[in-house]
């Protein structure tokens, strides 16, 4: 079942849409919208509010503006695909395809959307992932197959043997921590954080976050401050979220001498959420700070070995925001420290998901 079809309850906006019409809708696995010969939305199911493609009872999308257009001038049933902008900020975007067709004589037209276009996506992406988690996988698994073959060669001499021991743990704890990520990531890829849609509150997501870090950061010697967190909510994955933040609050950590401090805020602005996470750390080079969401692409492997890094902690933040309609911005100087910040929409002010 498709996740616009989860759950899907119906709402009824006029009366002037005919019962058995409604009945048959909701029988349908699909999201729809009636439209009256004005535009004006007469019908829709829950979950389109929740697809920033209607404001104020009419289509906001321009693409399924000229689709319904084409409907009423032919008379006939039409079919494509759209791409619709999760909310007025960041990269996020879906496929919808949609079925338009017009239902009486008086030039209301019903729209159908399905999301088969956005499961061809997270498909793309899947295939491309596994390219690169192979990759990934090959170099620690290599070096414990070579370990492990010298291990068995000085079986006799009991330093080296200790040596070697010591090589292999190393590389089984990074290979775990690989996983792990490898894991996390591919949860979420796999899904739209409109499937598990809830509201949930900023300031709740951050404690958790922290709350999570706290024991790394003792052990570093790093202290977190909490310094004026507005709260708000947003709609989402409350899981996907704390991950998001916890990982940015973690690279603080990871990537700060001891002694430092990292401080975390949220402010309300324009519609909008802003966390943000700022360190006093080792800052990040002007020309890596693009680079630094891909995945696997670390500015110093060695040290970002040495924290359990992998590579992955940003791209998850960026894949995980961006599907909350929301964007991620740094700002860093080598020396000096740097600050993320995650930028999302608030519930209720017309922006989707
Ligand atoms: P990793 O698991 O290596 O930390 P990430 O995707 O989380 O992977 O981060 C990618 C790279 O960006 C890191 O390897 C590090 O070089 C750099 N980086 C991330 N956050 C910070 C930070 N707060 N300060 C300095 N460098 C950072």
């Amino acid at each position: 079942m498709s996740w616009l079809g989860k759950k899907a309850e119906k709402v009824e906006r006029s009366s002037a849409v005919a019962p058995s019409l409604v009945a048959a809708l909701r029988a349908l696995d699909r999201e729809s919208i009636i439209l009256d010969s004005n535009g004006f939305i007469k019908y829709e199911t829950s979950k389109i509010s929740l697809l920033n493609l209607v404001k104020d009872n009419r289509i906001l999308s321009e693409e399924l503006l000229a689709l319904v257009r084409v409907v009423r001038k032919s008379g006939k049933t039409q079919e494509g695909s759209i791409e619709v902008a999760r909310s007025q900020i960041g990269e996020g975007k879906r496929e919808l395809q949609i079925t338009a067709a017009l239902i009486d004589n008086v030039g209301s037209v019903l729209v159908i959307i399905d999301d088969e276009g956005e499961k061809q996506r997270i498909d793309a992406i899947r295939r491309d992932f596994i390219t690169n988690i192979s990759h990934e996988l090959k170099t620690p698994i290599q070096a414990l197959s070579l370990n492990s073959d010298a291990l068995l060669e000085i079986k006799d001499e009991p330093e080296k043997v200790v040596l070697f021991a010591n090589k292999i743990k190393t590389q089984t704890i990074r290979l775990n921590d690989l996983v792990k990520e490898i894991i996390n990531l591919s949860k979420i890829q796999d899904s739209d954080p409109l499937d598990m849609a809830h509201n949930v509150e900023i300031s709740n997501v951050i404690a958790e976050a922290v709350d999570q870090c706290e024991v790394l950061a003792e052990a570093r010697k790093i202290s977190i401050n909490l310094d004026g967190v507005q709260n708000t909510v947003v709609v989402g994955n409350r899981e996907q979220l704390v991950m998001a933040v916890h990982n940015l609050v973690e690279n603080a950590i990871n990537y700060s001498s001891e002694g430092t401090n990292v401080v975390i805020s949220s402010k309300l602005d324009d519609g909008l959420i802003e966390i943000l996470v700022k360190d006093q750390g080792l800052g990040i080079a002007e020309e890596n700070l693009d680079r630094i969401f891909e995945r696997f692409y670390r500015v110093d492997p060695a040290r970002s070995r040495a924290t359990g890094g992998t590579g992955l902690g940003l791209s998850i933040v960026k894949h995980v925001i961006t599907n909350h309609g929301g964007e991620v911005k740094v700002w860093s100087s080598m020396g000096v420290g740097s600050t993320f910040a995650i930028r999302l929409p608030i519930a209720n002010e017309g922006a989707g998901i």
